[in-house]
């Protein structure tokens, strides 16, 4: 009997195969070959039973394995462009680093580094130490700290100052930012007793006054990043409510969500309360995250008094959300970027795309238009629309920012706007828009120059 009467004899074993792998296992490992071998030789043993004709030669055999064991091993993290029009995507990571953050993680990343070493005095020295004057100087705090992120910023806050006591918080203030973080949860976590006032809509000074006793370890105010009341309403604003606390001999913290540190009316943008000016109202203390408007990595900034931040520091929770040495450097570049408002919004990505001009991203989306139909032929219709782009991360979501987008539409039948995204989502660099009514939108807001042509590219292998 030959092979062609028993087909399964075309399947070379698995050790004559390995045998001849010798440059896939200096490569990938023996493991990996022997259990991808193996997987493949029982998919083609599944295939000849079911009847197909397979003409397997070892060339064949060595690139479907090197096919195999690339994909396994490309990273499950990725890069890729957020075409989605909302620039701070918590999904998709939040703020873009600049390039001096980059250098400097890889600096400390590489080897030792004076993470807790004080090199004047030789000795142990202070984590935050990396950040909190650039912190101070920015925002006026007396002293500072950083964790995780802001949820943990709140969470370490309440559990230094009010763990078994009471924290009164307006009905309107309690929110859930998005995914699990929500106010009363967290509170409850800390350790701390919510203390629910006023009304969803109204809350007033009295309401804070009628709940404060023996048992009241601070007044909080949570800004409400991303959602607002309209209509009737009513909330203390933060001097009055500074003002009470002091009365009373408790802190006040404002957790101000996505705290920026620099005047956004100025720029162009929504306005949104800046740290320096929280502290300016009164708060004691401030928590806000590193990676939402800030457009550094993601941490958790506490800003206030040196008293209220010391003993925030000795808490032994600290150590369970302290940030690790690359945060702390990307965090650092950031924050010394801030010290030059005026290069600012060249130098930082998020500020950059927030702030870029309408009419050049619409030139831009004009310029890629040929291309890209080019690309995707006669079966979809390539526009350039107009859209608005949202900040994100729970920021400013009533204020959006005139754009501009390629609309994409199927133009025959048998093409299908929804293939299109898949694919999109499928290729080596994925592209990430937004489908609305029967067309895919990509915002081109945070296209950046160098983005063109890989963006190209994924077009260009779409028809390969
Ligand atoms: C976003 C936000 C948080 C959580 O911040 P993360 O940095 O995402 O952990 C907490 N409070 C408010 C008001 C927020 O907007």
């Amino acid at each position: 009997m030959n092979s062609s009467d028993n087909p399964f004899r075309q399947l070379p074993s698995l050790d004559a195969l390995l045998l001849q792998m010798g440059d896939e296992i200096a490569r990938w490992g023996r493991d990996s070959v022997t259990q991808t071998l193996r997987d493949l030789l029982s998919g083609w043993r599944g295939d000849i039973a079911q009847g197909a004709a397979l003409t397997l030669t070892n060339e064949k055999i060595a690139a479907e394995l090197h096919q195999r064991l690339q994909a396994s091993r490309s990273p499950s993290l990725r890069p890729l462009l957020n075409l989605t029009g909302t620039v701070l995507h918590t999904n998709l990571g939040r703020a873009a680093l600049p390039d001096e953050a980059l250098a400097a993680v890889t600096c400390v990343a590489r080897g030792a580094s004076n993470l807790e070493f004080d090199l004047q005095a030789g000795r142990r020295g202070e984590r935050d130490a990396h950040v909190e004057s650039l912190i101070c100087q920015l925002t006026g705090a007396e002293a500072a700290t950083v964790v995780n992120n802001n949820a943990a910023a709140v969470l370490l806050v309440l559990n230094t100052l009010a763990m078994g006591r009471e924290v009164p918080v307006s009905r309107g203030e309690l929110v859930e930012i998005g995914g699990s973080f929500r106010i009363p949860e967290v509170m409850a976590r800390s350790g701390c007793t919510l203390v629910e006032i006023g009304a969803t809509n109204r809350t007033h000074l009295k309401d804070y006054r009628g709940a404060i006793g023996d048992n009241t370890a601070l007044l909080l105010k949570v800004h409400t990043s991303n959602y607002r009341i309209a209509g009737f309403t009513a909330a203390v604003e933060e001097p009055e409510l500074a003002a009470l606390a002091i009365e009373h001999g408790l802190p006040f913290m404002i957790d101000l969500g996505s705290g920026n540190l620099v005047d956004f009316s100025a720029l162009g943008l929504p306005d949104e309360p800046t740290v320096s000016h929280a502290l300016a109202s009164g708060a004691s203390v401030v928590t806000f995250s590193g990676d939402k408007l800030l457009g550094g990595p993601q941490a958790g900034i506490i800003a206030g008094s040196r008293e209220l931040i010391e003993r925030i520091r000795s808490n032994p929770l600290k150590r369970a959300l302290r940030l690790d040495k690359m945060t702390l450097a990307a965090l650092a570049e950031v924050l010394t970027l801030y010290l030059q408002p005026e290069t600012l919004c060249e130098r930082l990505p998020t500020l950059r795309d927030l702030t870029r001009e309408p009419a050049a991203i619409h030139a831009q989306a004009t310029r890629l238009l040929p291309q890209v139909q080019a690309h995707l032929g006669a079966d979809f219709a390539v526009e350039v629309a107009e859209c608005r782009s949202q900040i994100g991360s729970g920021s400013l979501p009533l204020d959006t920012l005139p754009s501009a987008a390629l609309h994409i539409t199927a133009a025959v039948d048998t093409s299908d706007i929804g293939d299109l995204a898949v694919a999109l989502r499928a290729g080596s660099l994925p592209v990430i828009g937004r489908m609305h009514k029967n067309a895919l939108w990509l915002d081109l807001r945070c296209l950046e120059a160098q983005h063109e042509a890989p963006l190209l590219e994924q077009f260009a292998a779409l028809s390969r």
